[in-house]
């Protein structure tokens, strides 16, 4: 089962993506979270996309095309995969189609004001990292990390002012995206505005509609 999924910053697809992949034991594939990591390491690559990562640009699509690739061919992804973060260009699923045939384009929606709950209670503590949520996932102590006593705050971008833009700016960028796996009729749009066992499930119904999954 090869699966891309789609759908604006906060609404919950990195949740989804690990949950499903646990299920169906099949690899999640996060490209941030592999740039993050060559990046921890030093290493040749994140080197080189350290500087676009740290200013919320995109990597060149030569560099993420060639990564995706290589994550590819390894051998956990013969069953099947879920790309997460990928394709952001029209020139990406052009070239994903290229690597390998993708069966399925999972678009996850919700309201904006949903999408604005969701991150303007987001909490970060400055020590350690861990991230609470003001309503959802309250720290014991408000403004107190539970794990290491750390003082908790709030990212410059999760304010309900600069998550408006951000959305704006995502649904005129993946426009064409969609599209693209529309025309192809691999397109299916999941509402994500529900407890995230939900939308699991409904994920799951979807791919056994359509064949991929038969447990
Ligand atoms: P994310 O965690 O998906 O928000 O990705 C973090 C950062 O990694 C992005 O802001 C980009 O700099 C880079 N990145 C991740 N995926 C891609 C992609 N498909 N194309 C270009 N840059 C990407």
């Amino acid at each position: 089962m090869r699966l891309v999924f789609l759908g604006p910053p906060g609404i919950g697809k990195g949740s989804y993506a690990t949950e499903i992949s646990k299920i169906l034991g099949i690899p999640h594939i996060s490209t941030g979270d592999i740039f993050r990591e060559e990046i921890k390491k030093n290493s040749e690559l994140g080197r080189v996309v350290k500087q676009y990562v740290e200013r919320g640009e995109l990597v060149p699509d030569e560099i993420v095309i060639e990564v995706v690739k290589r994550r590819l061919e390894q051998a956990d992804c013969k069953k099947g995969f879920i790309l997460d973060g990928f394709p952001r260009t029209l020139r990406q699923a052009e070239a994903l189609d290229e690597i390998t045939k993708i069966d399925l384009a999972v678009n996850f929606a919700a309201p904006v004001e949903t999408i604005i709950e969701r991150l303007s209670g987001r909490r970060i503590c400055k020590n350690c990292g861990a991230i609470y949520h003001v309503k959802f996932m309250p720290p014991k102590k408000p403004g107190i990390c539970d794990i290491c006593g750390g003082e908790l705050y709030q990212r410059e971008d999760d304010r309900p002012d600069v998550i408006r833009r951000r959305l704006k700016e995502y649904e005129e960028k993946f426009k064409p995206i969609i599209e693209y796996y529309e025309d192809k009729g691999i397109l299916v749009t999941v509402n994500a505005n529900r407890h995230l066992k939900e939308v699991v499930e409904d994920c799951l119904r979807i791919f056994k509609e359509r064949g991929l999954y038969n447990r």
